[in-house]
């Protein structure tokens, strides 16, 4: 592995675990945010982590402290990424900060550097030109608890060099991710193009009254051998967040579908404080 010095920018939910489970794997982690509060921010969540590690992963203090010992924290872009072998960026998902931010960064970081983005709904082609060296620009997309569910999408655009797409690979190998290869530019990767449609068939299957959760899950979890069906999934993605993508898709489409979804969810759960998982209720109890 020829990468040494990484940069995480953006040291959000993402960028935190991203950056300490890069630092746990022996790499020189650089985190950049744009300000000093945020950094901060960072700084407590990262600590968190250690006992993420050592209770999920059963690793020693002392692991979890010599990977918290090489990281660097830093609201100065160009000195965040002055001897970056990648930069990781895990800023928000608004397509102008994105493109601001790549602007700057193609212009402070030095002419090695490659960059990658963890975008989850946003395409790398959009922001290439904005790079300044689309050749050695792609997609490097985590999973939420990363260390432990540890998928690595990465993702070529277009004009992506082949030789940097497998350096960005075996990179994730090196910090345990399983990586996972993507050629061609796919809105929502390999994951989300899956598990989307089968989360929204399941939530027609009971907004058309043909059957309730409990069985949907059932007959998924028999028929396919699957150890969770959808909407013990939904509960782990959150109520609020299918209620905003069928909200988001009646507003768009008009489907009377969604429409009836969207109002459902509202009423019979997020009313009713049942978000999933993170309340202790949503189509289950926990
Ligand atoms: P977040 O809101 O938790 O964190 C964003 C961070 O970026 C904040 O610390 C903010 O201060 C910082 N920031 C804002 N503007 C910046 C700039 N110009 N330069 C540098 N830092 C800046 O967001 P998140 O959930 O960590 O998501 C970040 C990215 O990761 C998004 O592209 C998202 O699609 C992707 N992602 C998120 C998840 C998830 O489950 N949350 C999963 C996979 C991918």
């Amino acid at each position: 592995m020829n990468y040494k010095n990484i940069t995480i920018a953006g040291s959000g939910v993402l960028g935190s675990q991203i950056a300490y489970q890069t630092a746990f794997h022996g790499f020189n982690v650089t985190v950049y945010d744009i300000t000093d509060e945020a950094l901060e921010t960072a700084k407590g969540r990262i600590t968190k982590l250690k006992d993420s590690y050592k209770n999920d992963l059963h690793v020693t203090d002392e692991a979890v402290d010599q990977a918290f010992n090489r990281m660097s924290f830093y609201s100065d872009l160009s000195k965040a990424v002055a001897d970056a072998d990648l930069v990781i960026e895990a800023i928000p998902e608004v397509v102008k900060i994105k493109t601001d931010f790549y602007n700057e960064l193609g212009n402070v970081a030095p002419e090695k550097t490659i960059f990658a983005t963890n975008s989850s709904t946003l395409l790398p082609s959009q922001f290439a030109d904005a790079t300044g060296r689309p050749a050695q620009f792609l997609a490097l997309h985590f999973a939420n608890e990363i260390w432990k569910n540890n998928t690595a999408e990465v993702m070529k655009h277009p004009g992506t060099d082949m030789m940097v797409f497998d350096e960005v690979v075996a990179f994730a190998r090196a910090i345990g991710m399983v990586p996972l290869q993507l050629h061609k530019e796919q809105p929502g990767y390999i994951l989300n193009s899956l598990l989307v449609p089968l989360l929204e068939a399941a939530q027609n299957l009971l907004v058309k009254e043909v059957s309730d959760p409990e069985t949907i899950d059932k007959t998924w979890m028999i028929g396919t051998g699957a150890p969770l069906g959808p909407f013990a999934i939904l509960d782990v993605v959150g109520i609020r967040t299918a209620y905003n993508i069928s909200a988001a898709k009646a507003e768009a489409t008009g489907n009377e579908d969604s429409k009836n979804l969207s109002e459902l969810l509202k009423t019979e759960y997020i009313d009713k404080g049942k978000l999933g998982r993170e309340t202790g209720e949503g189509f289950y109890k926990y």
